[in-house]
């Protein structure tokens, strides 16, 4: 069977520190629209699924729309295409009922089906026109995206994408962290540590964050037998701890 997640970092190297970081400041009147830049179907509910069931059940409910970027086809490497298409449609299935799970509609997502790992220069600066127009077109007043030093190519752009894009309007910009816990040093943070912090989610909102994780089942368990799955329990586990953290906008 190919592993085609590694092993990474314990659990215990991340979370004594996200337990100690400061709350993000929501505005009092919370947010009036919303854009979130997804790489791949289940970042979105790895990254930020606790604060959109927060903001989308507030009294005053925002706008949203989820970008989803990539297609996911390529979740595991070296399939056949038919197989690498299927996966795809099965993932979108998936992004739509963990969206339903957070308490958001299908009218709140599109899908751009970029390549997955196929996100290269020309792809991303188109990408950063896109999102420029969406963050226009809905008078974005946040908009949620992958932090560039993400270690995965595909995050790295998206956040890259997102950072120019949200640049253009002034749109305050937090990103969210997938794979840092698994594979980044907390000593590695350098110049973006000020601006980490952790939002603590209620027991109904690790709720819902599990239950749209548990929608993007082709993620969980491998639907190959030759490969294992790529959120295998102890990754799925760095996020089942009710910390969800983002990088804000660093003070003025
Ligand atoms: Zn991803």
């Amino acid at each position: 069977v190919i592993e085609v997640t590694a092993r990474g970092l314990p659990a215990d190297h991340w979370r004594p520190r996200l337990a100690a970081a400061a709350e993000p400041a929501l505005p009092a009147g919370g947010f009036a629209s919303i854009v979130v830049a997804v790489p791949h179907p289940d970042d979105e509910t790895l990254g930020a699924g606790g604060l959109l069931h927060r903001l989308v059940h507030a009294p005053a409910r925002p706008q949203v729309r989820v970008v989803f970027v990539t297609d996911g086809a390529a979740g595991y490497p070296g399939v056949d295409p038919g197989s690498a298409a299927h996966l795809a449609a099965e993932r979108r299935r998936e992004a739509l009922a963990a969206l339903g799970e957070l308490g958001l509609g299908d009218a709140d997502a599109v899908f751009l089906d970029r390549p997955d790992g196929g996100l290269t220069e020309p792809v991303e600066a188109d990408l950063t026109r896109r999102l420029e127009a969406v963050l226009a077109e809905r008078r974005a007043d946040l908009c949620l995206a992958p932090w560039p030093l993400d270690p995965h190519p595909d995050h790295q752009a998206v956040g890259r994408a997102a950072r120019a894009a949200s640049a253009v309007h002034r749109t305050p910009l937090w990103q969210y962290p997938i794979w840092m816990r698994h594979s980044v040093p907390a000593a590695e943070l350098g110049a973006d540590e000020p601006r980490l912090r952790v939002l603590r989610l209620t027991e109904a909102e690790k709720a819902a964050k599990e239950a749209a994780l548990r929608t993007h089942a082709s993620q969980l368990r491998s639907p190959f037998p030759d490969y294992g799955p790529v959120l295998p329990e102890h990754v799925v586990d760095l996020f089942a701890d009710g910390l969800e953290p983002f990088f804000v906008p660093a003070p003025e």
